[in-house]
This record gives C-alpha cells, sequence and structure tokens, in this order.
C-alpha cells in the first residue's frame, strides 16, 4: 500500500505577528512538507471576532515570507480547497452544524452567561470539575426559535459521547482523556460563530489534512477534534504535538525578556535562516551536537522521530551567539541583502532616514566587522547621521574620557581643533598619520588622543574606529563637534 502524501497546514489565528512559537510550528509542518514532497497549507483561522485583529493576516503573511516558509495552498496562493479564511466558510460550517443537530448530535442550549457561573459555583462548592448538565429531552428549533424571541442567547452544544478518547500522538505517545472528563462543549456561540474546534475539524478534512503538528497547548482539546470527526465519519488526521518552548526560568515567553515576535527580531536586525536555525532546535534536534544547519540541511535531516517530549527553553544569548557568527560567515552579498532589509523595517532609524547611498551602506558594514546583529550599526555608528546638535553627551563617558587627571581630555581636544582644522586632505591616511604623529610628540598612548575624539564625535565610548568615524563624519562636522564637547567644560 503506497503512503498518501502528506498534506499539512499553519492555521494562526490572526492576532497579531508571527510569534517565534509559531514560527516554529509554521517550520516543522513546513519542513515535512518539503521533505517529503507533499503539500503545506496556509489558512487563516478568524471565526473568533473578538481576537482577530485588523491587518494580523498581512503581517503574518509578511513574517512567513521573510523566513522563506513559502505555502502551496493558502491565502493568497489560492489553491482548490479555498477560500482559506475561515470567515469565508460559513456556509461549510453552517452546514455540518445543520447535520449534527439533524442526527441527534448536537443540541441547542440557551444559558445565561449568569446561569453558567451560577453551575460552575455549584460545581466548585461540591469540589467538583463542573461538566455542562445535558437536559434529558434535547431543545428542538421551536425552543430555539422561542429562546431568541425571549432574548436568550442561543447556542448549539455537541453531545459528547460517553466514552474515553485516546490521542495517538507521535511525539507524546497514547494519551487518554476519560469520558468523565469531556463534556458537551459548544460549537457555534450565540454570535452565530462556529468555535475553534469546529471550524478546524471541518476544514482540516475539507482541505485533505492527514497530518496535524502544533503545539502541546492544544493537545488536550484534541480529544473533542476527534469526537467530532467521528460523529462527522472524517477520518482522523496523525497528530504531533510539539513539546512548548519556555523562558529560562520556564516560564511562559514573554515581552518582557525581548523580542517574541518573528517580526521584532526581524527589526532587532537578526537574519532570517539564524532564526530559523534557533527554531528548528527548540524542541528537535538532529542528533549528536550539530546545531548549525542551513535550511538545506534542516531538510535533510529533520524528522518527527527526533522531536523532543520535554518543553525547550529559548535561549536569548544563544541566538545572539548563532547571529554573530552567521554574519561573520556570511557573504558582503548577503550582508548587503540583510542590512537593506533591516533599514526597511526600520525606517525611524537615523541610518534610514539618513537615505544612505548603497557605497556608505558597503562602508558601514565594513567599519562595523564583528557587529552581532543589523541593529548593532545603529548602535554603533547613529550617531554619524543625526545633527550635530542631536548628539548628547554621555555624562559618564565625559567624566571618564575628558574630564578625569583635571580635564586631560578636554586639553587635548583643545590642542587637537586648530590642527584638525589645518588638516588636508580629510582621508582615513591623513587622519591616521596626524594621530599617530600627536601620539608620538606628546608621548601619549592611542587612548589619550582616540578617545576624546569618539566622545565628541559621539557623545559616548562607542564607534567604528576613529579615522573611519572622522572620514565618515567629515571635517565641518567633526569640527563641530569637538567644538561643542568643548563647550561643556565652560
Ligand atoms: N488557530 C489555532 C491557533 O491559533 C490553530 C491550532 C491548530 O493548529 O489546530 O494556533
Amino acid at each position: 500500500m503506497s503512503t498518501p502524501m502528506i498534506r499539512t497546514r499553519f492555521a494562526p489565528s490572526p492576532t497579531g505577528h508571527l510569534h517565534i512559537g509559531s514560527a516554529r510550528t509554521a517550520l516543522f509542518n513546513w519542513l515535512l512538507a518539503r521533505k517529503t514532497g507533499g503539500v503545506f497549507i496556509l489558512r487563516i483561522e478568524d471565526t473568533d471576532t473578538d481576537r482577530n485583529v485588523p491587518g494580523a493576516d498581512r503581517q503574518i503573511i509578511e513574517d512567513l515570507r521573510w523566513l522563506g516558509l513559502n505555502w502551496d495552498e493558502g491565502i493568497e496562493v489560492g489553491g482548490p480547497h479555498g477560500p482559506y479564511y475561515q470567515s469565508q466558510r460559513m456556509d461549510l460550517y453552517n452546514a455540518a452544524i445543520r447535520r449534527l443537530l439533524e442526527a441527534g448530535q448536537a443540541y441547542y442550549a440557551f444559558d445565561t452567561s449568569e446561569e453558567l457561573d451560577a453551575m460552575r459555583g455549584e460545581a466548585e462548592a461540591r469540589k467538583q470539575a463542573f461538566r455542562y448538565p445535558r437536559p434529558a429531552r434535547l431543545p428542538d428549533e421551536s425552543d430555539a426559535r422561542r429562546a431568541r424571541d425571549e432574548g436568550r442567547p442561543v447556542v448549539v452544544r455537541f453531545k459528547m459521547p460517553a466514552e474515553d478518547i485516546t490521542v495517538h500522538d507521535e511525539v507524546m505517545g497514547d494519551v487518554t482523556v476519560a469520558a468523565t472528563e469531556l463534556d458537551d462543549f459548544i460549537i457555534r456561540k450565540a454570535d452565530g460563530m462556529p468555535v475553534y474546534h469546529l471550524a478546524n475539524v471541518v476544514d482540516d478534512t475539507a482541505m485533505g489534512v492527514n497530518l496535524v503538528m502544533r503545539g502541546q497547548e492544544f493537545l488536550a482539546q484534541t480529544p473533542r477534534h476527534i469526537a467530532l470527526q467521528r460523529a462527522f465519519g472524517y477520518p482522523t488526521p496523525r497528530y504531533v504535538h510539539m513539546p512548548l518552548t519556555m523562558d529560562m526560568k520556564g516560564r511562559k515567553l514573554s515581552k518582557r525578556d525581548g523580542a517574541v515576535e518573528v517580526h521584532a527580531f526581524r527589526q532587532a536586525g537578526y537574519l532570517p535562516e539564524t532564526l530559523l536555525n534557533f527554531i528548528a532546535l527548540l524542541g528537535w534536534s538532529p542528533g549528536g551536537d550539530r546545531e548549525k544547519m542551513t535550511v538545506a540541511e534542516m531538510l535533510e535531516l529533520f524528522s518527527i522521530e527526533r522531536m523532543n517530549r520535554v518543553n525547550s527553553k529559548f535561549d536569548r544569548d544563544k541566538l545572539l551567539a548563532f547571529n554573530t557568527n552567521a554574519v561573520a560567515e556570511a557573504s558582503p552579498e548577503r550582508l548587503s541583502a540583510g542590512f537593506d532589509d533591516w533599514l526597511a523595517v526600520n525606517p525611524d532609524s537615523p541610518l534610514s532616514r539618513a537615505g544612505l547611498d548603497a557605497a556608505t551602506r558597503a562602508t558601514l558594514l565594513e567599519v562595523n566587522r564583528g557587529f552581532r546583529t543589523f541593529a548593532d550599526i545603529e548602535h554603533k555608528s547613529g550617531f554619524l547621521y543625526v545633527d550635530d546638535e542631536g548628539i548628547s553627551y554621555d555624562p559618564a563617558a565625559v567624566k571618564k574620557v575628558l574630564a578625569k587627571n583635571d580635564n586631560a581630555g578636554f586639553h587635548m581636544l583643545a590642542a587637537l581643533l586648530p590642527q584638525l582644522e589645518a588638516l588636508e586632505p580629510w582621508s582615513t591616511e591623513s587622519i591616521e598619520g596626524f594621530i599617530k604623529g600627536v601620539c608620538e610628540s606628546q608621548g601619549v598612548g592611542m587612548g589619550n588622543v582616540a578617545q576624546p575624539l569618539r566622545v565628541a564625535v559621539s557623545g559616548t565610548t562607542i564607534s567604528p574606529a576613529i579615522y573611519d568615524t572622522l572620514v565618515l563624519l567629515g571635517k565641518p562636522r567633526t569640527l563641530n563637534r569637538i567644538r561643542r564637547a568643548l563647550a561643556i567644560n565652560q
């Protein structure tokens, strides 16, 4: 018997930019589809109108495209099972719900939220888990109409069969949920929208999805999905629930500790291929000590069997180290494209506002060699592209480099100013010759000359090499900034 072609999907809810955990889900589904010659589908699950964020679908597309995770069927690209926005597939869900109602596998319910709260409260008082009490006589259409007329919320509940349900998960093994833990859950809300479980199950079958790979947070819901599949007579797909990704302290990843969305990592200046390599290792490993992989290598090595059961930790230092290495090894063309992308997604950076030409962009990459992310270039060189008046002097740098030892740094700047005014031409070589000459004639180290200049032109102790810095800044602005720095001391 030949194995059917694998059809996977990524089914995000449009609530914002792609979270790093969701990016991993997309990556693994994509890897599996690509590796096996299967199909990767992108579907937007937007039936929860309270949670939808306008424009989030575009953001998700942008993030997936940046990562290079293309899809074969789905929003934007189309396909045989569209539309791929669930909000446009209401007829399908309504027909499915009708089928269940007519077969007596679902029924109307009209409880208000106060009534439900009261029932929950009673269960709690009895120290029991709340289970919706199925009425002895299931309400029918005319009951529903009457309830609607009375202004009561009308929902549809699924009649959960009284049986334990086992999920054969390919990572977690067999996971059985007892019938007593499953109750008659809502499949259509009072606003007429289907709930996630219903729409998800209907679409997976309609779209021919035969392998569902998603985060472990969904595992607890899977018995409900299986029960629905059985009620509809649908096949149950293969299930792979991936371990969760936590922060270094084992807590949920949080914005408090830094970026959690793909777009934020893009803005922070990471390379997409590095981010992919890093997230591939969250819950999977190719074996041995191997960590560094190109996308082609991941495709070759990826397998469900090597997925971990334990949660992974999101090690930001490691990601930064990955990126630092990747940047050091990248070709000038790759860096140039990466830097251009970084500028495009950081329109407010002084580097972007300056509208740098290609030669200057290449120079910045060169003089900042050793940078860890593209944002480092701004950190080290942003001062070159702000007005002289926009430079503020870091008090700690002023104290340490200019004011210490009876204003030695200020004196140095005062002595350098007229000589730099006279210096011609203004080039790396001439500036280097000049500074070295000053060191020799005064018998001082390079730092005694370069550091005061650095603080004067940048306001801080961070900049590219001083010769490059002064050339990039140009003579008039260098002199102007030295004068401004001297003025602090008056
Ligand atoms: N819409 C769900 C989410 O937001 C998809 C879950 C699934 O893959 O089944 O992640």
